[in-house]
C-alpha cells in the first residue's frame, strides 16, 4: 500500500514506506539534496544524505527535473528542521514519468500567472492546492444539495440536453445538426420538469449541465454551467418554492463550513452562514434603493450588473448576505410565469447572493389557455411547443420551481471573483480548449 503526505505520522517513525508524487523542488547542497514531494493532500521531504545514500539513488533525485511523477521507497525519521516533523530517507527512487522542461507555467513560483495561461494549461494549474480545493467543495456542495432535496421528498430525475425548442429565448440557443434536423442543446429543464408535475411525480430535482450561447464576456457567465433545478406540484404559492431553497442554501452552507474545512483552510477562505430567514424584497423596492443610492435605472428595467452589485452592497451594510427580489415585471419574465392578477407583476423571484443573482424561479402558469395566451403574446408558436402543452390540457395541477447555477453560488460562497475558478475546463465565447 502506498502512503500519502496525510497518512505518515509519529507511528511510521524508522519503518519503511512508499510514496508517490510530483517532484516539485530538488534542492542539491553537495553533501545532501533535498526532494520536496507533493500529492493530493500536501508536501513531504525526501532528504538524501551524500554519505547514507546509494550513489544510483543520488544521480536520479539530483537529476530530476521539477513536476517528474516518482515513486520513492524510504524509512521515516522524525525531524524537528521539516514542518511535517519528518523526512523520509531514500533506499530507491523510481522515476515514473519525467517531465519536460521548461514547464509551460510554474506551480509554487509566486509571480502571478495571467488568467489566461492558467487555463491554457489547466491541468499544471489544477496542480495547485487551492486550485483544487476549490473542487473538493464544488463535489461536496453537490452532495449537500442532493441530500437535502431527497430528505424533502424530492426524486433525482435527468431530462433531455437534446432538445427541439428552447425556453429561455432564442438568443443563447446553440443550434445543433440532428440527423439533419435542427435542434438545441439545453438551456434548462424548464419545459420537461414542468411537464412532469402533471405526472404525479410532484417534487423533483435535476442537477446537470446546461448550455446557453451568452453573448457578454463577463465574471458569472459560461457557456455551460451546472444548474440545479426543482420543481414542486400542489403548492400554494411560490413562498412554498423559496421555503426549500432557502433550507437547502442554509444547509448547504453550514456544512460545507464543518465538513469542507479542510479544503476552506486551503482556500484561505471563511465561509459565513447567512442570516436567516432570507429579506425578501419586491422588485419595485430594489429598484428604489439602488436608485436612491444614485444608480439610474427606470422601472421595468433589469437590475443589471451595477444594480446588483450596489444592492449587494446595500444589503450587507444590514448584515445580509441573501436575499430574495420578488414579484418582477411579468414582461420581464418568460412565458412560463404565472401574472400576477391586476398588476403588471409576476409571481417570480430572484435569490441574490453578496450582490450577485444565484437563482430565479416563482410559480409556473398551469392553466392552459392562459399559458397559450402568454405565448402568444412573447411572438411564440404554440404550435412549436405541442409536447410541452399537451399535459397542460389534460390535467395539470398548481407548481413551481427554480434554477440555481451551482457554480455562482460555489463562487460567491468562497468569494471568488470569476465564476471560471469553479469549473475545471471552462466554456466561453472564447475558449472551447483544453
Ligand atoms: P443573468 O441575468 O445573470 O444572465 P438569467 O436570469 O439569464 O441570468 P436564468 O435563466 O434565471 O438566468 O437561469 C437560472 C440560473 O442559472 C441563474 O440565476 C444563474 O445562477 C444560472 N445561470 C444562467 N445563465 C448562466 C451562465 N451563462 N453561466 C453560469 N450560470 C448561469
Ligand atoms: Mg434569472
Amino acid at each position: 500500500m502506498l502512503y500519502d503526505s496525510r497518512s505518515i505520522g509519529a507511528e511510521e517513525f524508522d519503518k519503511e514506506v512508499t510514496v508517490e508524487g510530483w517532484a516539485q523542488e530538488v534542492r542539491n547542497l553537495g553533501g545532501i539534496t533535498f526532494l520536496i514531494l507533493r500529492d493530493r493532500y500536501g508536501v513531504l521531504q525526501v532528504t538524501a544524505p551524500k554519505k547514507r545514500t546509494a550513489p544510483e539513488v543520488m544521480q536520479t533525485i539530483n537529476s530530476l527535473s521539477r513536476e517528474s511523477v516518482v515513486r520513492v521507497t524510504g524509512t521515516v525519521k522524525p525531524s524537528a528542521q521539516v514542518k511535517s516533523g519528518y523526512e523520509i530517507i531514500p533506499s530507491s527512487v523510481l522515476v515514473q514519468s519525467a517531465a519536460m522542461t521548461p514547464l509551460p507555467m510554474g506551480v509554487v513560483d509566486k509571480v502571478d500567472v495571467e488568467v489566461e495561461t492558467r487555463f491554457n494549461h489547466r491541468f499544471m494549474d489544477l496542480r495547485r492546492p487551492e486550485a483544487r480545493a476549490v473542487f473538493e467543495i464544488k463535489s461536496l456542495t453537490l452532495r449537500l444539495i442532493d441530500e437535502y432535496l431527497v430528505d424533502n421528498g424530492f426524486v433525482e430525475v435527468f431530462t433531455p440536453k437534446l432538445v427541439a425548442s428552447g425556453a429561455e429565448g432564442g438568443a443563447t440557443l446553440f443550434r445543433i445538426d440532428y440527423f439533419g434536423k435542427v435542434a438545441y442543446l439545453a438551456q434548462s429543464p424548464q419545459l420537461y420538469k414542468q411537464m412532469l408535475m402533471s405526472t404525479g411525480l410532484d417534487r423533483v430535482f435535476e442537477i446537470s449541465p446546461a448550455f446557453r450561447a451568452e453573448p457578454s464576456d463577463t465574471v458569472r457567465h459560461v457557456s455551460e454551467f451546472i444548474s440545479f433545478d426543482g420543481e414542486m406540484a400542489h403548492i400554494d404559492s411560490q413562498r412554498d418554492v423559496m421555503e426549500v431553497i432557502e433550507g437547502c442554501m442554509q444547509y448547504v452552507i453550514s456544512e460545507v463550513k464543518e465538513r469542507g474545512a479542510r479544503s476552506l483552510e486551503v482556500l484561505g477562505s471563511e465561509v459565513a452562514v447567512p442570516k436567516a430567514p432570507y429579506p425578501v424584497l419586491t422588485y419595485e423596492r430594489a429598484v428604489g434603493m439602488v436608485r436612491d443610492a444614485g444608480l439610474r435605472l427606470e422601472l421595468g428595467e433589469d437590475l443589471g450588473t451595477e444594480g446588483e452589485k450596489l444592492l449587494g452592497d446595500l444589503m450587507a451594510q444590514e448584515g445580509h448576505e441573501m436575499y430574495w427580489i420578488i414579484e418582477y415585471p411579468e414582461e420581464a419574465k418568460p412565458f412560463y410565469i404565472m401574472e400576477k392578477d391586476g398588476t403588471t407583476y409576476s409571481h417570480s423571484f430572484d435569490l441574490d447572493y453578496r450582490g450577485q443573482e444565484i437563482s430565479s424561479g416563482g410559480q409556473r402558469e398551469h392553466r392552459y389557455d392562459r399559458l397559450v395566451q402568454r405565448m402568444e403574446r412573447k411572438g411564440l408558436d404554440p404550435k412549436d411547443f405541442g409536447f410541452y402543452l399537451n399535459p397542460f390540457a389534460y390535467g395539470m395541477p398548481p407548481h413551481g420551481g427554480w434554477g440555481l447555477g451551482v457554480e455562482r453560488m460555489v463562487q460567491k460562497m468562497l468569494g471568488l471573483g470569476n465564476i471560471r475558478e469553479t469549473i475545471l475546463f471552462p466554456r466561453d465565447r472564447n475558449r472551447l480548449v483544453p
